[in-house]
């Protein structure tokens, strides 16, 4: 018969036995015949047997359904008295968690004749049994559910960050999986109650433990899972950070109260924090948007308040001026106050429309050379006169040398008016007002950083408004109940183009005491001496530059279907001495130039059957080479290009000045 080597036999035993040892039962005293793989290491770190099996199961290397069997058996003491009764050799089998693999092993003890009292000593091996008997067992559904319902487990647990089963009767714990030992490092089987303290003590604040105890207490967790399949609690760790922890009913007993439950646990500090964020812009947006909506409602019926009460003014006015139209001094007084409320209605309009251009950025800064001291001056007395006719004590100081800068000055002066004429509005009368301008560093020789400084005694912006006075259309509740005029667009409008400037508007405020407006921007120093020459002629002076024209030989077509801005445009136009045709709309237009020959063409826009553009295509198309220029209010810059995209050759923006009358005769007639 063929002799194999020891060393053979040793290689073959290897194989499969992954430990036998010889071992006193009493003492636990062991010595190794044969280890492998990773026991290896750990056997030499026990100098007792018992205590080696009792780190073997609560390390996690049995399959969580075997270490009741496992541990049940694997006593040595209960070991001896079995051998003893009995001197037969005894097993268990159970799984063991080889990595991710679930293989089948048998734990047995062999002894022989010899074993009594007093020769307590026993051979124990662990054995793979898996290739052996997976055949045999492979039949049985049971192992297939065992090794699927594992496999399941596995992957299921990946989207923990750990579980563990809980027997709820005898309220111990087994681990499931645990993907990052360093944050759950509890033991790996124990007593659930034992755990939970400890953990709960030593990963939370007095301030949510309680939460997480009342929520892992293992007394009530069958009675909280009795019309559930799970439950589950976010915490925050001030160790670990946000995490989940989850109940999920595994079985039920006969009356339907959970056996055992997972206890499952996920890191979600990212998921939280990111949850948190978006929440919290949520809520963020809908407080603005909700706020915004407000601002737009009470902007909505202060406007048409405000509108009513101006528009009721120029039509009451008118009514008066018509019943005493004999009355010139009567019929005078009713024409100035047309003209006062036609003006404040416009300046509303303007506001609306500034802000709305300001904001889609098609406001242009001009670049021109002016002198700021002029400028000043200017301001100062505007101010002043707005100032006078109140009983506020006014103060100027300006300490500004006089250079000659490049900017906007009817811009600036629009940020400023908007600023002064609030703390007009806004300080009770006998009340102070301020105003500074002051060089601020540019940190460039060739800018100049400007300071306006208003300060006044008045009503003062309480912290919840402070926050909102820029916003377009917000005007504090105080403001409303003084202010008799107000769109909640002048801030918006001042700050948006102090921006465009290189600066900004500031505030400070205290309620009852006053508040504290800082506008400051940024000119370009300019190097030629040459200022442009302002246009300051009085409407009189005007109103004679349009008689001068004396284009009598001249015929002008009016296509507009408002009879009024006809008349209007009538009126002015014939000043100076032209002869003007009027069309309703573009159909009509279009028939009056077939049969006629003009000099100049002024189209209204919209207009109902034919509007502007159109009227004009059809007007060149009919090679009619007359300028025509466009009369609208649509004053956007995409108004005037389709005008030009029509055959237009200019634009004139409603409300039609004298200005811009004699500007477009001198160009085209
Ligand atoms: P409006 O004055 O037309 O209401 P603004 O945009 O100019 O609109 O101002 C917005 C709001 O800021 C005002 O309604 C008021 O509540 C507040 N406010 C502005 N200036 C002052 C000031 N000098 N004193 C007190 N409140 C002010």
């Amino acid at each position: 018969m063929m002799q194999l080597s020891q060393d053979k036999i040793i290689a073959f035993i290897s194989k499969r036995y992954y430990k036998v040892v010889e071992v006193n039962l009493l003492t636990g005293e062991f010595a190794e015949l044969k280890v492998s793989h990773d026991e290896l290491e750990m056997a030499s770190k026990y100098n007792n047997l018992q205590d080696w099996l009792d780190a073997f199961v609560s390390d996690g290397n049995v399959h969580y359904e075997d270490v009741n069997s496992f541990q049940e058996f694997a006593n040595l003491k209960k070991i001896y008295s079995n051998l003893l009764e009995n001197k037969n050799n005894i097993s268990v089998r159970y799984r063991r968690i080889i990595g991710s693999e679930l293989r089948w092993v048998k734990f047995g003890v062999l002894c022989d004749d010899s074993f009594s009292k007093e020769n307590p000593m026993a051979i124990i091996y662990i054995i793979d049994i898996d290739d052996d008997i997976r055949d045999e067992i492979y039949k049985h559904k049971e192992f297939k559910t065992q090794n699927y319902s594992f496999t399941i487990i596995e992957a299921l647990a990946k989207t923990y960050d750990c579980i563990y089963i809980n027997d709820l009767k005898s309220g111990k714990y087994f681990e499931v999986s645990n993907l990052d030992r360093t944050r759950i490092d509890v033991p790996k089987v124990g007593l659930a109650r034992e755990m939970f303290y400890e953990w709960i003590n030593k990963n939370f604040t007095d301030e949510n433990k309680q939460d997480v105890m009342d929520f892992t207490n293992i007394d009530t967790v069958a009675e909280r899972l009795k019309n559930r399949q799970s439950i589950n609690l976010g915490c925050n760790s001030s160790r670990l950070g946000w995490i989940s922890i989850n109940f999920i009913v595994v079985d039920r007993d006969e009356d339907g109260l959970a056996n055992n439950v997972l206890f499952a646990g996920k890191f979600i500090d990212s998921e939280k924090q990111r949850e948190i964020e978006a929440k919290e812009a949520l809520e963020e947006a809908y407080n603005a948007a909700r706020l915004a909506n407000s601002a737009k409602t009470n902007f909505l019926a202060r406007m048409s308040h405000d509108m009513r009460t101006l528009m009721n003014a120029v039509l009451g006015m008118s009514v008066i001026a018509q019943v005493n139209i004999d009355n010139k001094e009567k019929t005078l007084d009713c024409l100035s106050k047309i003209d006062a409320s036609g003006l404040l209605l416009l300046q509303l309009i303007n506001d609306l429309l500034d802000l709305t251009k300001i904001e889609s950025r098609s406001v242009n800064i001009n670049t021109d050379v002016f002198s700021f001291s002029e400028f000043v001056n200017d301001f100062k007395a505007y101010s002043k006169s707005f100032m006078d006719c109140s009983e506020h004590e006014f103060s100027f100081i300006s300490n500004v040398p006089d250079i000659k800068v490049i900017g906007d000055k009817r811009r600036i002066i629009q940020i400023l008016i908007n600023i002064v004429s609030n703390a007009h509005k806004y300080t009770p009368e006998g009340g102070k007002v301020r105003f500074e301008i002051s060089e601020r560093p540019s940190g460039d020789n060739g800018i100049l950083g400007v300071n306006f400084i208003c300060e006044d005694t008045g009503i003062g912006i309480s912290e919840e408004n402070i926050d909102h006075i820029f916003e377009p259309f917000y005007q504090g509740q105080d403001a409303l109940d003084i202010a008799q005029y107000g769109s909640g667009l002048g801030l918006p409008i001042a700050r948006n183009l102090a921006t465009m400037m290189g600066g900004d508007v500031l505030v400070e405020s205290e309620v009852g005491k006053g508040s504290k407006f800082t506008a400051y921007i940024y000119l370009p120093i300019a190097e030629t001496e040459e200022v442009k020459k302002e246009d300051k002629e009085p409407i009189v002076d005007k109103l004679e530059k349009l008689k001068e024209f004396e284009n009598t030989d001249k015929t002008i077509l009016v296509v507009e279907d408002n009879e009024i801005n006809a008349e209007i445009a009538n009126g002015l136009f014939s000043l100076t001495g032209v002869s003007v045709d009027i069309a309703y709309d573009g159909f009509e237009a279009i028939e009056k130039v077939k049969n006629n020959v003009y000099d100049l063409i002024c189209m209204d826009i919209r207009m109902p059957k034919m509007d502007g553009y159109e009227a004009a295509k059809k007007i060149r198309s009919l090679g009619v080479k007359t300028p025509i220029v466009a009369m609208t209010a649509n004053a956007y810059a995409e108004d005037i290009y389709n005008s030009f995209e029509a055959g237009m050759n200019d634009h004139m923006a409603k409300p039609i000045s004298i200005d811009k009358i004699i500007s477009i005769f001198e160009k085209w007639l």
